[in-house]
């Protein structure tokens, strides 16, 4: 076996290892050890009873005439796509990051730029492996605890753990060709959106990759990307070329299949620059294998822990204060050019990443509650604001906070959010939520969804 793939007997081995671990915990709440770099963007408290998954990290089969992968809940996707890429397969939708582990994509919402075409990963899914707090494991799928694999979606794992699913594949070519579609006016970005996502093409040619970009208030960029068998040449963004700066300085691109589905990686899409990456010599000196998201989140993690960022700002008292913004929104593509016109007006942040998204299924996923007909638009900005105000009230998440509910949308729980216990409930479905608590968890061994999500219990 090699270091991808697990048999199914080694599988039932940790498997049963856990349920005696949940089953002989002591009193109190439970919360997971993984082994990869966690890609939550707020702090967590830390509980002493932790139910060690760090081995749980392996491909079990992939069919590639079924287009099934069936694989264990804590891999990252940087193993899983190098075991289906084995068999000129992917997963229907792979993040963009590949420390992001395929449970905690479920878990958190996961989104990728052929979301135009399948949704979230979360509709990719056909069944799961949950462990529950009583130390049960039952499999859930459209057939059987429906109303669990409706709820797991998005609960950040308040409901139970997935150790193993079966998630469908899609067949993949050796190269993707890129354009690089230049707007001026934001509304005919979103219209170009609209009506791609709705034919699948752009000039009469198929679309397997939308995403966007926007660089200015005038500069809004639409990749779109075509798996081919054969390409002419191919670029490399692994070292010191930047795929975000590659995209307004060119109109047509082909990457291998590999390095289309890392593009964003080696920079943090483009927040790399807040780590010097951006600069040529720290490129050249830092070295390729050290451009790669496990990098940042390693500084993120040692500045959480020596609190370096606070240290040095101690010494220059006089600087002003900022608020960390780091949103994904999802807004409902008709009101996308109001949307942005806000970002620009009262937040600032650029550039702002621009992923499509469609209701593919169309199931009922009781914790993704976004109500739109159409596509709808996940907008990511990551960044510092500068502020007067007390950085940690949150002024600027707040008016976003505000602003998503007034246009219809939804935002990621990945990171910082101030909903009032009354907001958050109004936007997920409280009754339905404490029903499934009840039935799996009625001793709320894992946390809630409230305080887990927005209160960082
Ligand atoms: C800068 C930034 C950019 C991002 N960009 C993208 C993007 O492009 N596309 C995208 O899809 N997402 C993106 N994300 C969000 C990311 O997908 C979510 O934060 C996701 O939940 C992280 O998964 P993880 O594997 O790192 O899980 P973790 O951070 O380890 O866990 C996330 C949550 O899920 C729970 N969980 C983890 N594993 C399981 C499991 N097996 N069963 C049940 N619960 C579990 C954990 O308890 C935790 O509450 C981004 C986040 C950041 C900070």
């Amino acid at each position: 076996m090699s270091d991808l793939f697990d048999r199914p007997a080694d599988y039932q081995e940790k498997r049963d290892r856990l349920v005696e671990a949940m089953k002989r915990r002591h009193a109190g709440p439970v919360m997971l050890k993984k082994s990869s770099s966690s890609n939550l963007f707020r702090n967590r408290s830390q509980i002493s009873e932790r139910l060690d998954v760090r081995d749980l990290n392996r491909v079990i089969t992939v069919d590639p005439k079924k287009l099934i992968v069936e694989v264990e809940g804590m891999t990252t996707y940087e193993q899983l796509v190098k075991a289906t890429l084995q068999y000129n397969c992917l997963p229907t939708v792979v993040p963009q990051l590949n420390t992001i582990t395929i449970g905690g994509a479920i878990a958190g919402g996961g989104i990728e730029s052929s979301s135009f075409r399948y949704g979230l990963v979360h509709e990719t899914v056909i069944e799961m492996e949950i462990l529950l707090s009583n130390g049960t494991v039952i499999v859930a799928s459209l057939d059987q605890y429906a109303d669990l694999f409706y709820g797991v979606p998005n609960t950040f794992g308040t409901l139970g753990y997935i150790l193993k699913l079966k998630v469908k594949l899609v067949p993949i070519k050796a190269f993707v060709h890129l354009q690089h579609v230049f707007f001026s006016d934001a509304s005919k970005f979103f219209q170009t959106i609209d009506t791609i996502t709705e034919t699948g093409k752009y000039n009469s040619h198929r679309i397997d990759f939308m995403d966007g970009s926007v660089y200015e208030r005038d500069q809004h960029y639409l990749t779109l990307g075509t798996l081919v068998d054969t390409a002419p040449y191919t670029s490399n963004y692994t070292y010191m070329k930047m795929y975000y700066r590659s995209i307004s300085s060119r109109q047509e691109d082909y990457l291998t299949i590999h390095d289309y589905i890392w593009r964003w990686d080696p920079d943090w899409f483009w927040c790399s620059d807040r780590f010097g990456a951006d600069k040529w010599l720290i490129r050249l000196l830092f070295g390729k294998w050290l451009l790669h998201s496990k990098t940042y989140w390693q500084i993120i993690g040692w500045d959480r822990k020596y609190q370096l960022g606070e240290k040095l700002s101690r010494l220059r008292p006089h600087q002003p204060n900022h608020e960390s913004v780091i949103q994904d929104v999802q807004i409902p593509i008709e009101h996308a050019p109001t949307f942005l016109d806000f970002l620009h007006r009262r937040i600032g942040i650029l550039p702002i990443w621009i992923c499509p998204a469609k209701d593919f299924n169309k199931h009922r996923f009781d914790f993704l509650p976004l109500k739109t007909k159409g596509p709808y638009i996940n907008f990511g900005f990551w960044d510092f604001v500068e502020t007067d105000r007390d950085p940690t009230k949150g002024y600027y998440n707040r008016l976003i906070e505000k602003e998503i509910a007034r246009l219809g949308g939804t935002k990621g729980l990945y990171s910082e959010s101030y909903y009032t216990s009354q907001e958050f409930w109004q936007i997920y479905d409280q009754k339905r939520y404490n029903h499934l608590k009840q039935v799996y968890d009625p001793e709320h061994v894992l946390k809630d969804f409230y305080q887990k999500t927005i209160k960082r219990a």
